[in-house]
């Protein structure tokens, strides 16, 4: 199956998924507006524990819905625990998701708010699971950690993570003249890759926090 066989094209949408993966109708699909009056408080929850070595990342490629970093999971140098989930889970990629213009771009929605960008960052439980690939069809095999981005002034805390990015804003122009097209197909810049929140079918959103 081609790469862009999906994508966020009016032809490929987020409207189309359902036609080649009748999973994106099922009922538990992300993302979802989360309405922070209806959020739960679970005292269970434990907070995220998050171990990662910079020096685990190994190349960053355009996927043609975004672009991705992936890192050696080959063993457990970078990962996730705690929170609501049972073992480790391995740091495999990130990405982000932003739109055609900095008003919207995440795909989560927060009581009405929509951010500039969503990073996405992807662990696979590697406590049950021998790798990736045989993680990601299984129910509790991924672990997806989501991070709102906003427009910002200029702020010296995060200078290291400035450093790296430039700026957020600059970087998310950048991000829109990625192409999501295929040798041959005329070029189509990727403006926004983003898909809309979908209905919670009677999932019950917890918080850790009050
Ligand atoms: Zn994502």
């Amino acid at each position: 199956m081609s790469r862009h066989s999906w994508g966020y094209a009016e032809h490929n949408g987020p409207v189309h998924w359902n036609e080649l993966f009748p999973i994106a109708d099922g009922d538990q699909q992300s993302p979802i507006e989360i309405k922070t009056k209806e959020v739960k408080y679970d005292s269970s929850l434990q907070p995220l524990c998050i171990k990662y070595d910079a020096s685990s990342a190994k190349i960053i490629s355009n996927s043609g819905h975004s672009f991705n970093v992936d890192f050696d999971d080959m063993e457990d140098k970078s990962v996730l625990h705690g929170g609501p989930l049972t073992g480790r889970y391995r740091l495999r990629q990130f990405h982000l998701h932003w739109g055609s213009a900095d008003d919207h771009g995440s795909e989560h929605v927060v009581d009405g708010v929509r951010y500039a960008a969503e990073l996405h960052i992807v662990h696979w439980n590697s406590d049950k699971y021998p790798s990736f690939v045989e993680a990601a069809h299984e129910p509790d095999g991924l672990a997806v950690l989501g991070v709102f981005l906003q427009i910002g002034e200029f702020n010296p805390q995060l200078e290291k993570i400035i450093d790296l990015l430039d700026s957020i804003k600059e970087k998310l122009a950048t991000f829109r003249t990625l192409l999501c097209t295929e040798e041959g197909e005329a070029a189509t810049f990727l403006l926004s890759n983003h898909r809309p929140p979908q209905p919670l079918k009677g999932r019950q959103v917890r918080a850790s926090f009050y």
